[in-house]
């Protein structure tokens, strides 16, 4: 490649992924201009999961200590059979996971940690945010890359080293090189809401979900997943089952198809769809394995434009995180070589994404299975001791985007 080319990374997408590759850009010495369709930079409400692969790279990129402090390391991970109300078992995180995978294991809001990354990139001079501003084309050439951006109607071009598809499951970057989207509805929808802890359904629901864990709840129709967030004093509820999506459809989500898969669950789970609320509706989709995620003259996708999935593992956002890592370093590491950078990246990256997407999707049956399969799935979960069952986790939890072996 030209090497004389100026060092100059443009992101398409301020999200998690984008974000993060801007500060691990800049943190190399790269000049980044971010690009954010959206006029303003707000994550809508509902938590995350942050496992200690994701929060060791944050914490190393200064992110960490803007958001510690509205974050709850919960103490672990209980899996319930929704039906029976019966814990089958239990993941050691808090302290144990510290020590275990030298991170520790934290939930947080969305807002918070977009809140934290933005400010976080505000420190550095090097970084360049505009919203309201669409990455709308871009063209390959022999000698480079030509990036259009659509701020309200005006068009201005630019020429970066590399452009950054951060640009989500929708992506228009991914687009470029197969002039189609190909994200595909997974037939899923995920039902989110928060509910405050000091709330009557909130103080009735301690009963089965304990503050400090991550509750997950199993049945063969739907899974419901608890967290505390803003320090304790929420709770995030996400919720999957089948659902319908029609695109044109606008106003509040109707809960109905949840709760319909709900039916017939005790206690206050089986109310939880009524107590809590309002609820919001995210149709699943992911992005199918196989296409590319690099074209030589200049462009790399990452985290959900490049292999979104459902999130059966907890992991989407921890591999944009580490995606946006390593391709930093690949990229700085190997100057006038960015074409070799990045068939580096896709080299390191696609196994590690399509193990943990397979983990996903073994998950996803483990936690609708029904009839015998359930039942012995629930024999064998219990019969397993915590400790095994977070050593399961550790080529997850325990691996290190920033070494050179991840490379
Ligand atoms: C229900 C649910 C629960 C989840 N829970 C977890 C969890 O606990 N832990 C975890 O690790 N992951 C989780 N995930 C996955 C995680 O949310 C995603 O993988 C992650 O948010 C993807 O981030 P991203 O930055 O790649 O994409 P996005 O968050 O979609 O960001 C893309 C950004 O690009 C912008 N954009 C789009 N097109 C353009 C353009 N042309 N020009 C400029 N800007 C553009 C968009 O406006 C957006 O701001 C979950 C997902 C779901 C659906």
């Amino acid at each position: 490649m030209d090497v004389s080319r100026p060092r100059q990374i443009v992101i398409a997408g301020a999200g998690i992924a984008g974000l993060t590759a801007a500060i691990a850009f800049a943190r190399r010495g790269f000049a980044v201009r971010v690009f954010e369709q959206a006029p303003e930079l707000a994550e809508a409400g509902a938590g995350i999961q942050l496992s200690p692969n994701a929060t060791r790279l944050l914490d190393r990129l200064g992110v960490t200590e803007y958001f510690l402090p509205a974050a709850v390391r919960p103490e672990r991970i209980a899996l319930h059979d929704a039906r029976r109300q019966r814990r089958i078992a239990e993941v050691p995180l808090g302290e144990a996971a510290e020590k275990r995978w030298g991170a520790p294991y934290l939930v947080v809001h969305r807002a918070d940690l977009q809140s934290a990354l933005k400010a976080r990139a505000a420190r550095d001079p090097d970084i360049e945010i505009a919203t309201g501003a669409r990455v709308s084309d871009a063209a390959l050439h022999a000698r480079g890359v030509t990036v259009s951006v659509d701020r309200g109607g005006a068009i201005s071009e630019s020429m970066p080293l590399l452009l950054v598809g951060a640009d989500g499951v929708w992506s228009s970057v991914r687009a470029i090189g197969s002039g189609h989207h190909s994200e595909r509805f997974t037939g899923e929808v995920a039902w989110r809401a928060t509910l405050r802890r000091d709330s009557r359904a909130g103080a009735a629901l301690a009963e089965i979900m304990p503050a400090d864990q991550v509750s997950v709840f199993l049945d063969p129709r739907f899974h419901l997943v608890a967290y505390p967030v803003r320090g304790g004093s929420a709770l995030n509820l996400v919720a999957i089952a089948k659902g319908s999506w029609n695109p044109l459809a606008k106003g509040p989500a109707d809960p109905a198809p949840l709760e319909a898969a709900m039916r017939g669950v005790r206690g206050p789970l089986g109310t939880i769809v009524k107590d809590a609320g309002p609820w919001t509706f995210w149709p699943i989709h992911e992005v199918p394995a196989g296409l590319a995620w690099t074209a030589r003259q200049g462009a790399a996708l990452i985290g959900d434009a490049a292999h979104a999935m459902p999130p059966y593992g907890a992991q989407g956002a921890a591999m944009a995180i580490e995606d946006a890592v390593t391709l930093a370093e690949l990229v700085a590491a190997r100057p006038g070589d960015l074409t070799g950078a990045l068939e580096a990246y896709e080299a390191a990256r696609r196994p590690r994404v399509e193990q943990v997407a397979k983990r996903g999707r073994f998950n996803k049956w483990m936690w609708n299975a029904g009839g015998f399969v359930r039942l012995g799935r629930n024999m064998v979960l219990a019969r397993r001791k915590p400790e095994q069952l977070a050593a399961d986790l550790d080529w997850i939890y325990g691996f290190d985007a920033m070494t050179a072996d991840a490379r």
